[in-house]
């Protein structure tokens, strides 16, 4: 079975820029297993039938007076299948908690989203050997009080906050050490055993070598998918 390619676009591009990029991918990309990530208000332009897309991020809330938010109906209505929950940028500068993540994820869930849950530890968490500890508690807390049936339409995200956009990338075997700690929690504490995803500096030049690290079920790309041509390479080792 292909890997996972998620693609998160952030806050990059202007509308010439999209223009440019969407009509680049035009048949390139049929499939599940790439999925993309633009910025909310490019979405629209996104909108096809060979590939699944989601949002960045959404609202705890249905509807209604949430200046600046994207409600799961109003994603579902133009076509959006997935949403990132709890990635490190918007748990540092919006300050979202482990709680807010919790109502995000379980309304995502009930709005028959598949999510896909970031976590990771900082630099200094990681140099104070409470990497695990992170782990733990972000899983116990984002996945609090949902059934295990809903669960499975929840992906994890293994990202160690040290290394995104900075091209650090960890060893192989703590790549793999965290994706088996994730799952073994995630078990023990809520029965259910997620695919793990591992992001963090990927790009077209290291993934034939985290390619081999069989706990992970895919990766969560950043900077590396601002660039087509980076993406088709990384399509190319995850299909393999
Ligand atoms: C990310 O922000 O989820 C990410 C993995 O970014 P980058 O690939 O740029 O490190």
């Amino acid at each position: 079975m292909s890997k996972i390619l998620a693609l998160n676009l952030k806050m990059n591009f202007d509308y010439n820029d999209v223009k440019k990029y969407v009509s680049s991918l035009n048949g390139q990309f049929k499939g599940d297993n790439v999925i993309f990530f633009p910025p909310t208000i490019f979405l629209p332009y996104f909108i096809s039938r060979d590939y699944p897309i989601g949002a960045q991020t959404i609202s705890e809330y249905d509807n209604g007076a949430h200046t600046g938010e994207l409600s799961c109906t109003q994603l579902k209505s133009i076509g959006g299948s997935y949403v990132i929950i709890g990635h490190s940028e918007r748990r540092q500068d919006q300050k979202e908690t482990d709680e807010q993540i919790n109502l995000k994820v379980k309304k995502a869930l009930a709005n028959n989203l598949k999510v896909i849950l970031c976590v990771g530890e900082t630099k200094e968490e990681r140099e104070m050997l409470k990497t695990t500890k992170v782990l733990r508690k972000e899983i116990m807390g984002d996945l609090k009080d949902i059934n295990s049936d809903a669960l499975q339409d929840v992906i994890v995200a293994y990202e160690p906050i040290w290394a995104i956009g900075t091209g650090a990338i960890p060893l192989s075997k703590d790549i793999k050490d965290a994706a088996n700690f994730i799952v073994d929690t995630a078990i023990n504490l809520y029965n259910f055993k997620p695919l793990v995803l591992y992001g963090g500096s990927v790009n077209e030049k290291n993934i034939g070598e985290l390619i081999k690290i069989d706990e992970i079920s895919g990766f969560l790309v950043g900077g590396a998918s601002l660039d087509i041509n980076k993406i088709l390479k990384m399509k190319e080792v995850v299909e393999k």
